[in-house]
């Protein structure tokens, strides 16, 4: 298959050749019909010129011969006219009133009895005094344009004709060949330019594959494609595939480090979940072994859960999640989350208060927007010390409802918040792992994700040391969702 390199610059070629193909007929035309129309007037110049002789060149030369009275005027060739007429260098022939030829220029008899007959043919045709066509001779090449003129005084007395060759106008002229003989050079320049542009364009072309291929292997996303003064077509190609690079190495980083940290987070709960089965097979009291169990077994629900969060964002991600969308009176289910809050808060010592709530519906899923209140409360009474409070408020506005989680808790740092949605992230690893709070840094990028995928957000406002506070703000139903 030829490359598009070579199929553009025969194109190219071949167009300038049409092209001058094209100007090069034209203008032969353009000239050819002005060469026609210059001898037109040349020979009718010369009738005219033959007829004011026979007519007026005076006693003793012109043709006409008076007769007693005017209607036996007729056209006769004295000698001295016939020499002058024999003067005339294209082909002439004088006829009388009957037809008849009574002069004949050299030319003419000179022509071959073919083409004599032809020419007598042609002339008992010829209309007077107009453009009379022409005349193709067979022996010779040669094209003939005649024109008659009457010779007429009192009446008609006869015709003049003139006939002028015309193979000036038909044969190609030499300046022609000049410019054909610069043309192809030309044309070879113009065709050697146009194959080394598009060699340079097909050399970028050829970078740019080239460098493609070898970032897009998946080890070397951090590279950067760089082409310069290459044309504004290049320099944006190249700044479009680098955005889509970025991108890509965005998506592939977040992938690397999601499924390291998934391996990481599975791998401690599998290695302690070992130990304790090795325990309670080498241990020999009943109630020992019973111990190692049960913390086998609190080791498996964690895993269970962190497969289950997972599969959430899996399923989310990939849009296979269904949001059952039903009108969701949102005051029982905050009051329903708010009496396991008081349960949860008891136990850690955190005062968690309902100040306010309202009468509000909105079209959701019970069961995930229940997850996505239960997950900020739960974070709330987890990042609150002892003696800490939590309130929790749900507030009607115009546009919108939210759902407000305030605690008095450890805060966040400000440098830290950006991060916070982000899947595995937690503010202090080691300390949240140990420690009983230990969670996965999943559940705020499910819950960011289910108040998304109700058509809301979910925002954080936080302060190192004096607590934070956790928004999610839903639509309210269309009217005509709500009928
Ligand atoms: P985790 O299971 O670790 O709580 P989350 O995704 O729910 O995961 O939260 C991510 C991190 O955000 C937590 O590890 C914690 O550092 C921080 N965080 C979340 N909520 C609060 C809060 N109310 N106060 C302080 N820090 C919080």
């Amino acid at each position: 298959m030829a490359s598009s390199r070579t199929n553009l610059t025969a194109a190219f070629v071949g167009g300038l050749i049409a092209v001058s193909a094209v100007i090069g007929l034209m203008s032969w035309t353009v000239r050819n019909a002005s060469i026609y129309r210059d001898i037109g007037h040349y020979a009718g110049t010369e009738a005219d010129l033959a007829t004011t002789l026979l007519l007026d060149a005076g006693e003793g030369v012109q043709a006409v011969v008076v007769g007693p009275d005017t209607a036996a005027e007729t056209l006769t060739i004295t000698p001295r006219l016939g020499a002058m007429l024999s003067a005339f260098p294209n082909y002439l022939v004088v006829k009388d009133r009957n037809g008849i030829p009574i002069f004949q220029s050299a030319a003419v008899k000179r022509l071959s009895d073919a083409d004599s007959a032809l020419l007598a043919d042609q002339l008992a045709n010829l209309p007077v005094d107009g453009p009379a066509g022409l005349l193709s001779l067979t022996t010779e090449d040669e094209r003939i344009l005649l024109v008659a003129r009457s010779v007429a005084k009192q009446g008609m007395l006869g015709k003049v004709v003139v006939g002028v060759p015309t193979n000036e106008a038909t044969a190609l002229p030499r300046e022609y060949m000049y410019a054909f003989f610069f043309l192809i050079p030309l044309i070879g320049l113009a065709g050697w330019g146009a194959w080394q542009m598009l060699g340079l364009n097909s050399q970028r072309i050829e970078k740019i594959t080239h460098d493609v291929a070898a970032i897009s292997d998946g080890r070397s996303l951090h590279r950067r494609l760089s082409i310069e003064n290459a044309g504004l077509e290049f320099e944006q190609l190249v700044a479009t595939l680098n955005a889509m690079i970025e991108r890509l190495e965005t998506s592939f980083m977040g992938l690397r480090r999601f499924t390291a940290d998934a391996s990481h987070e599975l791998k401690t709960p599998l290695a302690v979940l070992r130990a304790d089965v090795e325990r309670a097979m080498s241990e020999p009291t009943h109630n020992e072994r019973l111990v190692a169990l049960e913390e086998a077994l609190h080791e498996t629900t964690r895993m269970a859960d962190l497969v289950e969060s997972l599969l959430t964002l899996a399923r989310a991600d990939e849009g296979r999640f269904d949001i059952h969308r039903e009108p969701i009176e949102l005051k029982p289910l905050v009051e329903d989350v708010y009496e396991t809050a008081l349960i949860l808060g008891e136990a850690a010592g955190v005062a968690v208060n309902l100040p306010f709530t309202a009468d509000v519906t909105v079209m959701g899923d019970r069961t995930r927007l229940r997850q996505l209140f239960l997950n900020l409360i739960t974070n709330a009474i987890k990042y609150t010390p002892a003696g800490g409070k939590v309130d929790i408020g749900l507030g009607l506005h115009p546009d919108n409802v939210t759902f407000a989680v305030r605690d008095t808790g450890i805060g966040i740092a400000a440098a830290d918040v950006p991060y916070i949605f982000e899947r595995f992230w937690r503010a202090d690893r080691v300390r949240s792992r140990m420690s009983e709070r230990g969670g996965f840094g999943l559940g705020l990028a499910i819950s960011q994700w289910i108040a998304q995928a109700h058509g809301g957000t979910l925002t954080a406002s936080s302060r190192l040391g004096r607590g934070s506070l956790f928004t999610v703000t839903l639509p309210l139903p269309s009217p005509a969702q709500k009928s």
